[in-house]
């Protein structure tokens, strides 16, 4: 069976586009938010190894946070 969502998340890749939400890049996948969420995730399952990108990830939450107050919250948008 062919996923919707799949076909979703490579429009999104070919316009250069949040894979999740539609939003403009933060790295080569993501937007902001999605890359922090994502980097938590993976923070999580290596557990406390990971601590040296404390000031890389609390940079990043600052810009998600000034993001937020502009832009409000990324929603997610199941239409489509
Ligand atoms: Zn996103």
């Amino acid at each position: 069976m062919a996923s919707r969502q799949a076909e979703w998340q490579k429009r999104r890749k070919a316009e250069g586009k949040c894979i999740i939400c539609g939003k403009p890049l933060h790295n080569a996948t993501y937007c902001l938010k999605h890359a922090i969420m994502k980097r938590e995730e993976q923070r999580k399952r290596l557990g406390s190894k990971a601590r040296h990108t404390g000031w890389e990830s609390y940079k990043a939450e600052q810009e998600y946070g000034e993001e937020n107050k502009l832009s409000g919250v990324c929603g997610e948008e199941e239409s489509g």
